[in-house]
């Protein structure tokens, strides 16, 4: 059979240790047989980020910006161990973290669902997408510990020497204070991607705030997104038959607990950071969970939420058998493939994708599946294959298709 044809590059983002072996064995098996693909290839792999200073990081979100749709394998974030281990020059940043710098987006995830892997409550039949605000409040705080009696004050100087200032505290003794903030073009931004996102999948957007405590802060987060959603969203979630839903951070979590899931639930940074590990672990498990950020401009890039698999890559390095999953890193490049199919008109790449996505549930559904599934699937007589036997028993599945 003919391969499917391309007509724009995705820009690939390959990565490190067995995520970057799973990204070889994926293209090899069950992409390049059947498309021709077209990618432009930078190598985020620690090795070259070093050799070029990091310059390939940025260099591939300025080419995601460009082109509109990247899929990216995870990467190693250096620490002090790993700056050892791989000998660099430097400790750089997290790449996504580089990356969503130069895209100001913001991040999606979404567990992928799939017969014998239940979640643990009982309602959730369709999955919770989680999403993010990934600026400011308490992560870029300023701290003072009271050293005794005192007054804590709230002062804003402005570009043209005015003040305005708040008592916070008359301390009577030792204490702590904090200080956060957000940015209105920040929390717009998060609002247009939340928005436009929800139109892209046809799913409504929760959003939720403690407004009632903070009525200056957390309400404009309130205000925002109802001002960016009525000027530029009512009517297109109308017309799409989705709606936005806010309401307070504690109703949130109690509706999110008896609902049947199939939602974006925007959430401000902490609760999002705490939320997205609760809806994480309790779908399952990290490895069937994607990531995709998405700029307020509209470009994309897909990931698999989890992280190398270090401990798995040891054993391969020693020679031992390993049973990695590589489900979110094959949903990452079907997200990619479908989104690039969207943005070129190009059906065949569209329903490849769903077609690749069905095959590798049919496979975990037929019993067939990799370790960390097999320890908590409820399925009866499963196999458990090593981490290639797995992607050849999905392409197996594909060609029966
Ligand atoms: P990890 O996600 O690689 O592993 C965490 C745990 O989940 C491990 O016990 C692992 O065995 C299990 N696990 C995760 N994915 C799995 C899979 N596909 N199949 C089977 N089991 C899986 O996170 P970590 O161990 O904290 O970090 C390892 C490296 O990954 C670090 O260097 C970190 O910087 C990097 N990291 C990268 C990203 C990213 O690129 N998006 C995200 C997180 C961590």
């Amino acid at each position: 059979m003919a391969k499917i044809q391309m007509t724009t590059p995705i820009v690939e983002m390959d990565g490190d240790e067995m995520t970057r072996i799973i990204w070889a064995l994926i293209k090899e098996h069950l992409l390049t047989p059947y498309i021709d693909l077209k990618t432009e290839y930078y190598d985020l792999g620690l090795k070259h980020r070093d050799e070029t200073d990091d310059q390939v990081t940025i260099d591939s979100a300025n080419a995601t910006a460009k082109y509109g749709v990247a899929v990216k394998c995870a990467t190693i974030t250096p620490n002090a161990d790993r700056v050892k281990e791989y000998d660099l020059k430097k400790m750089y940043k997290s790449p996504n973290g580089t990356i969503r710098a130069i895209l100001d987006g913001t991040v999606f995830r979404t567990p992928i669902m799939v017969k014998g892997i239940d979640p643990n409550v009982r309602t959730w039949e369709k999955p919770i997408t989680l999403a993010r605000h990934a600026y400011g409040d308490v992560y870029k705080n300023v701290e003072i510990k009271v050293p005794g009696p005192g007054k804590a004050e709230l002062v804003f100087t402005g570009a043209d020497g005015k003040e305005i200032r708040e008592t916070i505290q008359e301390f009577d003794g030792p204490g702590i204070i904090q200080g956060i903030h957000n940015k209105d073009k920040s929390i717009e931004s998060f609002a247009h991607s939340c928005f436009q996102y929800a139109l892209d999948t046809k799913m409504d957007v929760w959003f939720a705030t403690k407004d009632t405590i903070s009525k200056t802060y957390d309400a404009d987060f309130r205000a925002i997104f109802d001002q960016v959603y009525e000027k530029e969203y009512k009517d297109k979630f109308d017309k799409a038959g989705i709606t936005y839903f806010y309401t307070l951070i504690d109703d949130a979590v109690a509706r999110v607990m008896k609902s049947k899931g199939g939602f974006i639930w925007a959430c401000k940074n902490y609760d999002g950071d705490v939320m997205s590990d609760m809806v994480s672990s309790a779908f399952g498990s990290l490895a069937m969970m994607t990531s995709v950020l998405v700029s307020p401009s509209g470009v994309y890039e897909y990931e698999a939420a989890h992280g190398t698999v270090q401990r798995h890559y040891y054993k391969h390095l020693k020679g031992e058998e390993t049973s990695t999953n590589p489900v979110a890193t094959i949903f990452a490049w079907t997200g990619a493939l479908r989104k690039r199919g969207e943005l070129d008109g190009n059906k065949e790449l569209m329903e490849f994708a769903d077609k690749l996505e069905k095959a590798t549930l049919s496979t975990i559904e037929s019993g067939k599946m990799t370790g960390d599934l097999q320890l908590m699937t409820t399925l009866e007589n499963t196999q458990k294959l090593n981490t290639e036997d797995f992607i050849l028993a999905i392409k197996d599945t594909l060609e029966n298709m």
